[in-house]
């Protein structure tokens, strides 16, 4: 049987994507953003934050690390009219949208591109560098 990796994918020329800063997969409903324990200096580093602060006022306890923690109407408190950490965000958000669900099929990817208006733009990513983001997705799903 054929790899993921060795067979013929509808993105084996690669797909374009550049966030446009919309917030539309990090706000109005709730959701999980893992943050793995890893991955906390950097981005409480960014925030200009010593580690401890950033813990107890921005994320709640998930799993093996953390999640980022939302108000009242789902909306990610690390975002403000942009993503305020994006050169540092976690890997969930650091791999989207190139998640398997996503690019499970060609219709799933149009799926998603009807949410998120930064599919079909800005630069390449080629065939390797999607496989290796879903890898590296899967890989902190297991966490
Ligand atoms: S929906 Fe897409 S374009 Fe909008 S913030 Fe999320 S990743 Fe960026």
């Amino acid at each position: 049987m054929q790899s993921r990796d060795s067979c013929a994918c509808f993105f084996d020329r690669g797909l374009r994507f550049e966030c446009q800063q919309c917030g539309r997969c990090c706000t109005g409903e709730p959701g999980t953003v893992y943050v793995a324990p890893d991955e906390v200096k950097a981005i409480a580093d960014s925030l200009g934050l010593p580690e401890e602060a950033f813990i107890a006022d921005l994320l709640y306890p998930f799993r093996d690390g953390y999640s980022i923690k939302e108000d009242k109407q789902g909306n990610c408190l690390l975002y403000a009219g942009g993503c305020r950490i994006y050169p540092v965000r976690p890997r969930q958000c650091r791999t989207w949208p190139f998640w398997f669900k996503n690019l499970r099929s060609r219709y799933a990817w149009k799926q998603t591109a009807s949410q998120c208006p930064g599919i079909g733009k800005g630069p390449v990513y080629t065939r390797d560098e999607i496989l290796a983001c879903m890898r590296e997705h899967g890989s902190g799903l297991k966490t």
